[in-house]
């Protein structure tokens, strides 16, 4: 699940966050695609294809968008609690 301990570094500061696919806990992000081609405009890959934060969700709109993100992601990498 979402380790706001385990951030993936990309992460602009903020609430909204990706863990780390490197999380002790082997919950961190496995690149799968969904949250950066369903929210480009707040979610990026790195170069491998790992998926950080790169934009805060501001208005209501946006926060559903992200957690549309969030509910979609297969391992819960996704967190808003940071
Ligand atoms: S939806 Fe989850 S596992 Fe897929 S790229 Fe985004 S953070 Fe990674």
């Amino acid at each position: 699940m979402a380790n706001k301990d385990m951030k993936h570094s990309n992460n602009i500061a903020g609430a909204w966050y990706c863990t780390d696919p490197d999380d002790d806990n082997g919950e961190g992000c496995i690149a799968c695609n969904v949250c950066y081609t369903g929210a480009p405009d707040f979610f990026a890959e790195d170069d491998d294809g790992n998926a950080y934060v790169k934009k805060q969700p501001e208005t209501d709109d946006e926060k559903e968008l992200c957690m549309e993100q969030l509910e979609a992601c297969p391992v819960n990498s996704i967190g808003n609690d940071g």
